[in-house]
């Protein structure tokens, strides 16, 4: 047995033109089979009707199409979407579906779990349980299109649970499927990798020859200031991730959640302007998620405006973002941990928000 869905788009083809022909089945049969992976996908091989039965049953058997089952479905107010996707082990991660206008963002988890631990985060607070396999993380995609091939997303962000460059391997393979046109055809420059800079697998996402856009979670422009609220300031220092940066031939959006009192003082606001015009960087601010976690509140409304108002002042691109889906567990991690096995509810802001 093959699971095609963990295959990049050429190798899965390759797979299935061997069968189809060591089968005694018709060459033209690929072009029936290879779609109902990632373009016109379907649960199961039964539902691709278009196909003989005992084609179908023989896909099932040597090709079995491993399925996300969503066991929590969330829908706020302003229409954002939560899904908490159940995996063949029985854990659990999540993606969110945000619309604005034509676009449909959806969110999606790397990891389950984050050992990264990030004060501001709740997935940091669950600790990492396991890395999703590629299938695992287009599956996100796929299984949304499976529910409704009129809510295919046009753009996906790596922002949901875990640190995408600490599962590279599955990540390089998941970003094939969702870009290639075997696959779920989505446009680089419409998927998103976000990432506290992890040094080494940046090198290598930024070796891709696609257009992938890159986000920096920064949420500090200090090093003493970061390491505060993310301990992984410790093993790749700003100053090394900013050199990193500036090698990234495509421009970078730095994500910035502003939290009161900690890092949304004007002089900090200053402090981040020298990081951002160097680098023609886009600055993503994010307000805390109400909740928040543990000791940390979320940063005036008239505070953030005024944050918003000095960086752009100082001639840096910078964009206050709406908290979306504050009616459901909107936030990453929100929504495993209030399910999750220990049934703890709290709040807190996702991995790092949404373009
Ligand atoms: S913010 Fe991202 S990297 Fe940090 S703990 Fe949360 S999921 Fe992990």
């Amino acid at each position: 047995m093959t699971d095609l869905l963990s295959l990049a788009p050429d190798a899965a083809r390759a797979a299935l033109t061997e069968w189809l022909d060591r089968t005694g089945e018709a060459a033209y049969r690929i072009r029936q089979v290879l779609p109902r992976l990632w373009q016109r996908p379907v649960a199961r091989w039964a539902d691709a009707t278009d196909l003989p039965a005992a084609l179908r049953a023989a896909l099932d058997r040597e090709f079995p199409l491993a399925r996300l089952e969503a066991t929590a479905h969330q829908v706020s107010n302003d229409g954002t979407e939560k899904f908490l996707w159940k995996l063949a082990d029985g854990e659990a991660v999540e993606s969110v579906l945000i619309p604005e206008g034509r676009r449909r963002t959806l969110c999606i988890s790397s990891q389950v779990g984050c050992a990264l631990g990030c004060v501001f985060c709740a997935t940091g607070r669950m600790g990492w349980r396991r890395d999703l396999s590629a299938d695992e993380i287009a599956g996100q995609v796929r299984a949304i299109i499976v529910r409704d091939p009129h809510q295919k997303p046009t753009n996906v962000v790596f922002m949901g649970m875990g640190e995408p460059l600490l599962n590279w391997e599955a990540v390089d393979v998941a970003l094939t499927i969702l870009n290639h046109g075997d696959g779920l055809g989505i446009g680089a420059r419409h998927i998103t990798v976000s990432t506290v800079g992890i040094l080494p697998s940046l090198a290598k996402f930024a070796q891709r020859p696609e257009q992938f856009r890159l986000a920096l979670s920064l949420h500090a422009p200090v090093p003493a200031l970061r390491r505060d609220l993310m301990p992984i300031e410790k093993k790749y220092a700003l100053p090394d991730v900013m050199k990193a940066l500036a090698q990234f031939s495509r421009r970078v959006t730095l994500e910035y959640v502003l939290i009161g009192g900690v890092n949304d003082s004007l002089d900090t606001a200053d402090r981040l302007v020298k990081l951002a015009k160097p680098l023609g960087a886009l600055v993503n601010l994010l307000p805390l998620h109400p909740g928040g976690a543990p000791g940390l509140t979320p940063s005036p409304h008239a505070q953030m405006l005024a944050f918003e108002r000095r960086l752009k002042r100082s001639g840096v691109a910078a964009v206050l973002r709406r908290s979306r889906g504050l009616d459901i567990s909107a936030a990453c991690g929100q929504l495993r941990v209030e399910l999750g096995p220990r049934r703890r509810k709290v709040g807190a802001e996702e991995h790092a928000g949404v373009e």
